[in-house]
């Protein structure tokens, strides 16, 4: 099983990976174009049935003026999933020693609804969760959601539930192009694929970096192998693609790598080696 928090630093920053559910589930579906024995082997499962440790996970960040949040998970209904720490994202925020009032920005990686659930607080009639924070999310990801493209999206329902209340209130700052640096110490990458405005934060302090891929990787194995695409990516190839930009980044950068999705704590470096890159466990 995942863990629900952990917290490492990152030179002067202090990181806290934070679970708003934690489950052992099959990984199955999330390796569009591998063989079954192929994937199975990598992950360390016999069957793609085999349930591994998961994480419907958030990351706070502090220590450079700001307290950020990097993904709002399930919100309250998460509790119905009946897992580990399944709704429980407040919670752990206490943990991890921060008010709600204390959050004055969010970071978006995309608007499944596993990554913008705490946007709202359902146990508080639908009030904005975090009544300091600005709502950080690419053009493309707000215009995909909020536009006619995704009205055939079964997830359309969820994302745009979660978002229009903030872009009403004002509460929510769009970026265009191909990276965004929100703050010295925090850089928005876009890395399409998953969804069309879907972002990576590159963390960096005092010389070291860490990327926070989101869900351009359910597990670290994506990094070793970019062409297996999880089922429910809306362009595989530009998803393959965004892989290769993050494991070269982090590869390049020599930086620590983490995924919401990974069980707590999962860090890595991605390498170089021939004809590709390997995922090394820290
Ligand atoms: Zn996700």
């Amino acid at each position: 099983m995942s863990r629900l928090l952990e917290r490492f630093t990152l030179g002067a920053l202090e990181v806290v990976a934070l679970s708003d559910g934690a489950p052992d589930r099959s990984l199955d579906g999330f390796f569009d174009g591998a063989a079954p024995a192929e994937w199975t082997r990598a992950v360390g499962v016999t069957s793609a049935a085999d349930a591994v440790p998961f994480n419907f996970g958030s990351f706070l960040v502090r220590g450079d003026g700001h307290t950020t949040l990097i993904d709002t998970g399930f919100g309250a209904h998460g509790r119905s999933l009946g897992v580990p720490g399944g709704g429980e994202l407040l919670l752990r925020l206490a943990e991890a020693g921060a008010r709600r009032e204390d959050v004055d920005r969010v970071v978006h990686t995309h608007l499944h609804v596993d990554h913008c659930g705490w946007n709202l607080d359902d146990d508080a009639g639908g009030a904005i969760t975090f009544p300091n924070a600005t709502f950080h999310l690419h053009a493309a990801e707000l215009a995909y959601w909020t536009g006619p493209a995704s009205d055939t999206n079964s997830m359309a329902a969820g994302a745009r539930g979660r978002i229009n209340p903030l872009v009403a209130a004002g509460r929510v700052q769009t970026f265009e192009g191909s990276e965004h640096a929100l703050y010295e110490t925090l850089t928005l990458l876009h890395t399409p694929g998953h969804t069309p405005g879907h972002v990576a934060a590159l963390l960096s302090s005092q010389g070291q970096h860490l990327v926070v891929v989101g869900d351009a990787a359910h597990h670290p194995v994506h990094f070793e192998h970019h062409d297996w695409v999880p089922g429910v990516d809306v362009d595989p190839a530009a998803s393959a693609r965004s892989r290769g930009l993050l494991a070269a980044l982090a590869a390049d950068r020599d930086a620590l790598v983490t995924g919401g999705h990974f069980p707590i704590l999962s860090l890595g470096h991605v390498r170089r080696v021939e004809g590709g890159y390997r995922w090394q466990p820290v």
